[in-house]
């Protein structure tokens, strides 16, 4: 985002609105720190500004700069998936799709939030720590996906490596049986975050729609706890098979 100092009067009404404090007085005018700015629009949407002073910054779409905007504005459409926000329709849309069949369990990893943000460097230690747990396969409809250089490694394109971005979700399927490994695996490697992350387990319902014990007690295991959250299908879709 920029500000035009031409335009602007210095009232500071869009200075509270910015998640990462990326805009701040330069004499009696408010200016945007570049490096620190998400591409979020949070300040143009919902400050409201009196002389219309806030814009969009000409390179917003230039690669790749243009993540912020598509992991950090909740109301752009994601280049790589065509739908609005930073994962898939994974949880909402398995009943149909069955991309996370019985015997699996997807693993959704939602890294920062809307007021701490985190750099893509985070992002490849997961991704590295998950494929050096034999994970080598991110969900191919969720963003990540593309960004990988190397899926032996984990490794991200370099080119992205010095973008930030408010929030972004990792998805993986693991079979059951893998679900203790990527546990342990993913309390080590928060350790060297330098951000927050809240962790999604989908899995289908057992066929007397119980939740699976087994994978229940692997997660308590592991030291977590769990509260179920049901996306259930009211016949919207069909399975494939
Ligand atoms: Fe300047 Fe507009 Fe921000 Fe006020 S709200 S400080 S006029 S950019």
């Amino acid at each position: 985002m920029i500000i035009n100092e031409q335009v602007c009067i210095g009232c500071g009404r869009c200075q509270p609105f910015c998640p990462t404090a990326a805009i701040h007085y330069k004499g009696l005018k408010s200016t945007i720190d570049s490096d620190v700015c998400y591409e979020c629009s949070t300040c143009l949407r919902a400050a409201h500004c009196p002389v219309d002073a806030i814009a969009e910054s000409p390179n917003v779409y230039d690669y790749p700069r243009a993540l912020r905007r598509y992991f950090s504005d909740p109301s752009s459409t994601h280049a790589a998936t065509g739908i609005q926000g930073r994962g898939t329709e994974e949880s909402k849309t398995n009943d149909v799709t069955r991309r996370c069949g019985p015997t699996q369990v997807g693993i959704g990893i939602e890294i920062g939030r809307p007021t701490l943000g985190m750099s893509l460097l985070d992002i490849q230690k997961i991704t590295r720590a998950i494929a050096r747990a034999g994970v080598h396969k991110i969900e191919k409809h969720n963003p990540i996906h593309s960004m990988i250089a190397n899926e032996a490694t984990g490794d991200l394109k370099q080119e992205m490596l010095g973008e930030r971005v408010l929030s972004a979700i990792i998805e993986i399927q693991v079979e059951r049986e893998q679900v203790r490994g990527i546990l342990q695996t993913l309390k080590e490697v928060a350790k060297e975050l330098d951000s927050v992350f809240t962790l999604d387990a989908f899995f289908m319902v057992d066929p007397n729609l119980t939740l699976p014990p087994d994978i229940l007690e692997d997660i308590k295991a592991e030291g977590f706890t769990w509260r179920p959250n049901a996306k259930v299908n009211m016949g919207l879709g069909r399975a494939w098979e």
